[in-house]
């Protein structure tokens, strides 16, 4: 017989949280004890929760759960990028890095397990989409590194598997829980969403009018360009993709960030520059470069010289423009990578 999955105390609503206390027949009190252990001690079990009761916390054992991830693999890296690997529930895994820098720390999370994008050059998509992320999963992955650094993490990129503008329902709920004053209590400008460009998705998100940042991983500056790289199921011509992101500036005030992944001989010419920084600025956008990561596809990334080379031209024609050093490689911090490797080795 299949076990019985608990229920995550972090996927049920706050109404919800305390009907099951009154159902415990404890005060309401409790509840905000509960939302603390959660979300400012990062608790991953029942018994890390000393000022609850006894009974109360046997009730809540046997119908609930504290924490979806069990750490599977964790691989640190010189530079102190970590990365794990962690085994859910249903035995899926799912990929989170943290990435540190003086006095700043990163987590970089996954929404869905797989993708249905299956951009080329990505090992997250390869295989496709096997199932969407809980609220509970995603706001754990903000968890695990804040219990390995015992400190708090200052910003989330939503950039890790999965395309997060295809589970926006369960990630809103994660990020208003991160975000909330009585849980992480993590300002909204500390999180920036990556997508890959999907317009209803990026349109839906305006409307949700939360000051979270967005970045669109644009990687091609023509349709053309981009129908290389990107199959056509969930590919949306550029001018929409420009228009959705104009409506997201009117209804947040936020300047997005396009994301361009370098690859050599595909994307990186002075021409594949000046169309880049022409849509910078249509868009008020900033650009972040990023030398491609290893991946299942042929691509590689430019020498460092080129990417620097490329960095100047957008700079010469106006752009705000900076270079992310790939941090990570020996860890395989690029997204999927290291879930394809333990399918490969299985
Ligand atoms: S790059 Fe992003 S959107 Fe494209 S397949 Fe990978 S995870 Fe999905």
């Amino acid at each position: 017989m299949s076990e019985i999955i608990k229920t995550s105390l972090k996927d049920l609503s706050d109404e919800e949280l305390s009907e099951l206390l009154e159902r415990c027949g404890v005060a309401a009190f409790r509840a905000d004890q509960l939302r603390h252990w959660l979300y400012q001690k990062w608790a991953a079990d029942f018994s890390e929760m000393k000022n609850l009761p006894a009974a109360l916390l046997g009730k809540l054992q046997a119908g609930y759960r504290v924490f979806t991830l069990q750490a599977e693999e964790t691989l640190t890296a010189e530079d102190g990028c970590v990365k794990w690997l962690s085994r859910l529930s249903d035995g899926n895994t799912v990929e989170t890095v943290l990435i540190r820098a003086p006095e700043r720390a990163t987590v970089c999370i996954s929404t869905q397990v797989g993708c249905q994008v299956r951009c080329v050059f990505c090992a997250s998509g390869s295989k496709g989409l096997i199932r969407n992320l809980t609220t509970a999963e995603i706001i754990d992955q903000v968890l695990l590194p804040c219990r390995y650094l015992e400190a708090k993490i200052n910003n989330i990129v939503v950039m890790g598997m999965g395309e997060p503008l295809h589970n926006l329902d369960m990630l809103s709920r994660a990020l208003d829980n991160l975000n909330a004053p009585d849980k992480f209590a993590l300002g909204a400008r500390h999180i920036t969403i990556s997508t890959s460009g999907i317009v209803p998705g990026i349109r839906k998100l305006a409307d949700l009018h939360r000051p979270w940042n967005l970045a669109i991983s644009l990687h091609a500056t023509s349709d053309q360009q981009r129908a290389q790289i990107i199959p056509p199921d969930y590919r949306y011509p550029l001018e929409e993709i420009i228009s959705a992101c104009q409506y997201h500036r009117q209804q947040t005030n936020r300047m997005p960030t396009l994301e361009y992944a370098l690859l050599k001989s595909f994307n990186d010419s002075p021409e594949d520059a000046a169309r880049l920084a022409a849509l910078a600025a249509r868009l008020h956008a900033k650009i972040n470069l990023i030398p491609c990561n290893p991946g299942p596809s042929r691509y590689q990334a430019p020498a460092l010289a080129q990417c620097r080379a490329f960095l100047d031209r957008l700079i010469r024609a106006g752009a705000q423009a900076t270079l992310r050093t790939r941090k990570g490689d020996a860890i395989k911090a690029a997204c999927g990578q290291l879930r394809s490797r333990q399918r490969t080795d299985n």
